[in-house]
């Protein structure tokens, strides 16, 4: 019988703890039981965001938060900037564009970085925008942004939000939203909060509300005026998932007694252990700026990605994901995300580097291993 070993940047491993209250009896959303497990929880995400604004629960997956960030900020025809340097920033343009906003694109080849500067630039360039999209870690590229300076640039503009997808990053690595001053962040349930795929996490800032009181475009279920009203008694405007809701307590307990900088301290270790023991053993990572969240290795000539990944599935039920879009069968990546630990991490680098040696690939995985280890084992714990 095969073990399942999710190593995909999500959606992630689950904890017991976390799937039996999910296995409660089912009660009713507006009940005193729901609205005092509410509280509790929607309190507890101001932590994980690092924000002492509201955070609003959506039952969505995460492109429902960032269609829900361009809707109630924006209006009919305004000026937006979008930074794409991979497939989740090419999806806040392609939401952007749904809505027949006026999109100025600040392109990244993928797996570079982007000098804050350059946004700083566009900004200047082109009076009037009304918001900056951009990613904090871009999954299809394992590609790490500095928000924490282009938040400081954006925040220069008096007229402009700067909204991050955290999908994959948040609860991963460090994202300080109201000390970097970022507007709106979003995220999913299905990567470091260590839950199944179906919520999306979004926050505001005062400036972000501001920008909301005035806009146009249309929105029903995605009204976030609707959402603030009913979080006023910790309440949801439409039927919120309770089962997850009830995962969602237990998983921000869990986080909060770990505490952040320590969760973040974690991911960085296995992460740096992945990086160094693919590049000790002759491969090349895929991205420059590469993210604690998840490592992209650079498959060798010949490989195809595709056949590695369903064969690490098939033969040892472990799920790692491939390339996606351009990158189709030319990377692998692997997700540090949420409930893993050190030992986890070498049996991701062991079998990724076993399947490769059973494709040809002539690679010293033994010595990548050793330091692994090294890098695992060493720190304090
Ligand atoms: N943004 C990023 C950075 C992501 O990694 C993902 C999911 N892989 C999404 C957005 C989309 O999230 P979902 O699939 O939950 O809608």
């Amino acid at each position: 019988m095969l073990r399942n070993r999710l190593f995909t940047p999500g959606p992630t491993s689950v904890p017991e703890q976390i799937l039996l209250e999910m296995a409660s009896p089912i009660i009713h959303h507006r009940t005193e039981e729901f609205i005092k497990i509410a509280a509790e929880t929607l309190e507890n995400l101001k932590y994980i965001f690092q924000t002492k604004n509201d955070v609003f629960i959506i039952a969505s997956s995460g492109t429902g938060a960032m269609e829900a960030a361009v809707v109630n900020l924006l209006s009919a025809g305004d000026k937006v900037a979008v930074i794409s340097g991979g497939k989740f920033g090419e999806r806040f343009k392609e939401i952007a564009l749904a809505y027949k906003l006026e999109v100025i694109p600040i392109e990244v080849e993928w797996g570079k970085k982007l000098s804050p500067e350059t946004v700083k630039e566009v900004l200047a360039k082109n009076p009037g925008i009304k918001a900056v999209f951009g990613t904090l870690c871009e999954t299809s590229t394992a590609t790490h942004f500095d928000v924490k300076g282009i938040a400081e640039v954006v925040a220069g503009f008096e007229d402009t939000v700067f909204v991050v997808d955290a999908v994959s990053a948040l609860g991963a690595v460090p994202c300080l939203t109201d000390e970097w001053k970022i507007d709106v962040v979003v995220t999913g349930s299905q990567k470091a909060f260590m839950l199944p795929p179906g919520l999306a996490f979004m926050s505001m800032s005062p400036k972000a509300w501001a920008m909301a009181e005035k806009s146009t475009l249309p929105k029903f279920y995605l009204d976030l005026k609707k959402y603030k009203k009913t979080l006023a008694k910790n309440d949801f405007p439409f039927t919120i998932p309770v089962s997850l809701v009830a995962g969602l307590r237990k998983s921000l307990e869990i986080i909060k007694s770990l505490t952040m900088e320590k969760i973040w301290e974690e991911h960085r270790k296995r992460a740096e252990a992945t990086r160094q023991a693919f590049k000790a053993a002759g491969l090349k990572l895929f991205s420059e700026s590469p993210s604690d969240a998840v490592t992209a290795v650079v498959l060798p000539e010949g490989v195809e990605g595709d056949k590695l990944v369903k064969s690490l599935r098939t033969k040892y039920g472990m799920s790692v994901a491939g390339g996606q879009d351009k990158l189709k069968g030319k990377i692998i990546r692997i997700s540090h995300l949420g409930w893993q630990d050190e030992f986890d991490a070498l049996t991701a680098i062991t079998a990724v580097g076993v399947v490769l040696r059973q494709a040809g690939c002539n690679i010293d995985m033994e010595k990548g291993l050793s330091l692994a280890k090294e890098i695992l084992f060493t720190s304090e714990k």
